[in-house]
């Protein structure tokens, strides 16, 4: 069964959960995270994965262009993108994150903690998850 974002993210709508971003880690690489300032984002400077607070996913993608130079311009890979990829572990509780359907009407699959802590974006995918939500600009993500 596919699970979709939009329904995780209703059941854990307004429940932040307390982590010290010094402490994370990539769920990829095991690279220590570093936070983007004024994003509310971490990044592996590695892998280029991106990790994001569930509470935080609007206003990141959202998040003026200029903001995400270097983030939007980074080449998917399309094995983890467009196909579920193996589990891997929450940045917040490192249980193992599952695959999400970012929207219904797309391929775009990306990991999110079943707990509402966040989601995991390999590279290049906040590009695409921003071309999917202009095309559905009266859809609230
Ligand atoms: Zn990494
Ligand atoms: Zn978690």
């Amino acid at each position: 069964m596919k699970k979709l974002l939009k329904n995780l993210m209703e059941n854990f709508r307004g429940k932040t959960v307390e982590h010290d971003p010094s402490q994370s880690l990539c769920p990829e690489c095991r690279t220590a995270l570093k936070e983007l300032s004024g994003l509310g984002a971490l990044r592996c400077g590695k892998c280029r994965g991106i990790w994001v607070d569930l509470d935080n996913l609007s206003d990141f993608i959202w998040a003026p262009e200029e903001h995400l130079a270097g983030i939007l311009s980074d080449t998917v890979i399309e094995s983890r993108t467009f196909n579920p990829s193996a589990p891997r572990p929450c940045v917040k509780c490192s249980k193992p994150m599952e695959n999400y359907l970012y929207d219904e009407r797309d391929s775009l699959w990306v990991d999110a903690c079943g707990h509402g802590h966040g989601l995991w974006f390999d590279p290049g995918e906040v590009a695409l998850a921003r071309q999917i939500n202009k095309t559905q600009s009266s859809t609230e993500i």
